[in-house]
């Protein structure tokens, strides 16, 4: 094999040139750098949101690719065939690509590098995704942290790499291997019309991550510690979905948040602590898988959860029809922007698993269908946090109640304005647009009277209470 054998670079979650360790390296080796993406079954098992929001993020990648010389191949089919395949047509010795920790993402990974590594090819993975590998951060008896708090102490004086530059251009190979199109990829099919409605809010990819990132820190980080918890209010960074699809690297967020602080800027270290949440909810992940997919807790495997998937109240819940306006307004957001305000996402999780006793994973499945910012580890462990199920949760007893939560962070009314339609003489666009977003077939109206509660805001703790009670823990 020729030390100037082509390297194909296996892009996953990571559809970003800058802060990108293993792209930075595959230039840096000089040899010419075959881009690619996947399409297997982990993709088309994605969920009808996050996979539309990665269409759109694919689309501007390859264009951006396309600006340093470069290409994205597009192949669909089981991974370790298909990169065979591509190195056999292309001649490349490696195959490099930046770590996932979602035990799926891993288990494909290490088979792939196995046999890739049999195959006598260079099989390589790097970080990127997080800033702290979860294997590297560990407490006094050298075990993993399950608290969030001593997690932060032990990362918080790290020091962190810088990002490194975007390359301004790639390589190339001598011949290009065929791309499937994206567009016959139909990523957005499952969104039906709601594809439109979400489509004017996402913000796609690294350059408009980038300026939201310097917008984010030239403003509103100032304000941050309040308006973060302000649902009405465009007070936190709205970086999410970029990071997920890291369109942004945790690098860059942090390096600009330390700079943010060192110019005595008051919420740049609460911006910090939450990308920590993130990397937290990853070390969690990657040192207990069962995060994902079962009670982190195991003794509340006795809880008495309801697991009716079409149980009438659970229904009103997915489709912003509790009669609790908080509630709802955090269920319309998320269809109408694929997103939703942490606040209402606690209030929306903790209503589902404490005033209707349903198992978070039935909550956990419908955002994992609806976000665009889908993430793996953060959506469990907000999940379980909710719940009272996780390692570092909310204690079950404390119960949001969604009235007192709306009077204290949206005291105006704004936020349930902007998305409830129903009662308002002129409702605005927002509140509007879930009407076009939602299947036909639920037979909504702006002119429906606004329902009456589900179960009480004023319930939800007498309810959750006298459940954990007669619990056999
Ligand atoms: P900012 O306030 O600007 O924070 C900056 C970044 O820090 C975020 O982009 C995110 O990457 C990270 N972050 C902030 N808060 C948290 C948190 N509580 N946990 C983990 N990381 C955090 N976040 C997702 O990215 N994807 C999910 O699928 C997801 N599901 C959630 C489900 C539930 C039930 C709950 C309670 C929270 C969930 N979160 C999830 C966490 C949080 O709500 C979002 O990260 C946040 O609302 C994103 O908005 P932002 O980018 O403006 O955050």
């Amino acid at each position: 094999m020729s030390d100037n054998a082509p390297i194909i670079l296996w892009f996953r979650r990571d559809l970003r040139m800058a802060d990108h360790p293993a792209l930075h390296a595959a230039v840096s080796s000089r040899r010419p750098v075959i881009p690619v993406f996947l399409r297997d079954d982990l993709v088309d098992r994605l969920g009808a949101a996050p996979k539309f929001r990665l269409g759109l993020g694919l689309e501007r990648f390859a264009a951006e690719l396309q600006d340093a010389g470069s290409r994205l191949v597009l192949r669909a089919g089981a991974a370790l065939p298909v990169l065979r395949a591509l190195a056999a047509e292309t001649g490349a010795a490696a195959v490099w690509w930046t770590r996932a920790y979602d035990a799926d993402s891993v288990a494909r990974d290490k088979e792939v590098k196995a046999a890739l590594r049999e195959d006598g090819m260079e099989a390589r993975s790097f970080g990127g995704h997080l800033m702290f590998e979860p294997w590297t951060v560990e407490t006094g008896q050298g075990s993993f942290y399950k608290v969030y708090t001593p997690f932060w102490r032990a990362v918080s004086g790290r020091d962190v790499d810088a990002p490194h530059p975007a390359p301004g251009r790639v390589p190339a190979p001598d011949a290009w291997p065929e791309s499937e199109s994206l567009s016959d990829w139909e990523l957005g099919r499952a969104m039906r019309r709601g594809a439109e409605v979400v489509a004017r809010f996402a913000r796609v990819g690294e350059a408009a991550a980038r300026d939201r990132l310097a917008q984010f820190m030239d403003g509103i980080v100032a304000g941050y510690d309040d308006s973060r918890d302000l649902p009405a209010e465009d007070g936190t960074s709205a970086l999410s979905e970029n990071l997920s699809l890291g369109e942004i690297g945790p690098h860059q967020c942090w390096h600009a948040a330390i700079r943010a602080r060192e110019e005595g800027k008051p919420g740049a270290e609460t911006f910090m602590k939450e990308l920590v949440w993130r990397e937290f909810a990853y070390h969690l992940l990657h040192h207990t898988p069962r995060l994902a997919t079962s009670n982190w807790r195991e003794e509340w495997d006795a809880f008495p959860w309801n697991e009716d998937e079409d149980d009438p109240r659970v229904t009103a819940w997915r489709r912003g029809r509790t009669g609790i306006p908080f509630v709802d307004a955090g269920q319309r957001e998320m269809y109408v922007t694929g997103r939703m305000h942490n606040r209402a996402r606690m209030v929306v999780a903790s209503y589902l698993t404490k005033h209707l006793l349903t198992h978070w994973k039935i909550g956990m499945r419908w955002f994992e269908e609806h976000l665009i910012d889908w993430d793996p580890a953060s959506n469990a462990m907000g999940w379980q946090w909710s719940a009272g199920s996780g390692p570092d949760a909310t204690p079950y007893f404390r119960v949001f109640n969604p009235l007192t939560q709306a009077k204290r962070f949206d005291p105006d009314g704004a936020y349930l304005r902007r998305w409830i339609a129903e009662g308002q003489d002129d409702p605005p666009a927002d509140a509007l647009a879930y009407f076009d977003a939602v299947p036909r077939s639920w037979a909504l109206s702006p002119d429906d009277d606004y329902p009456d509660p589900v179960v009480d805001a004023s319930e939800g703790r007498k309810i959750a209470l006298e459940a954990y009670e007669n619990k056999d823990f």
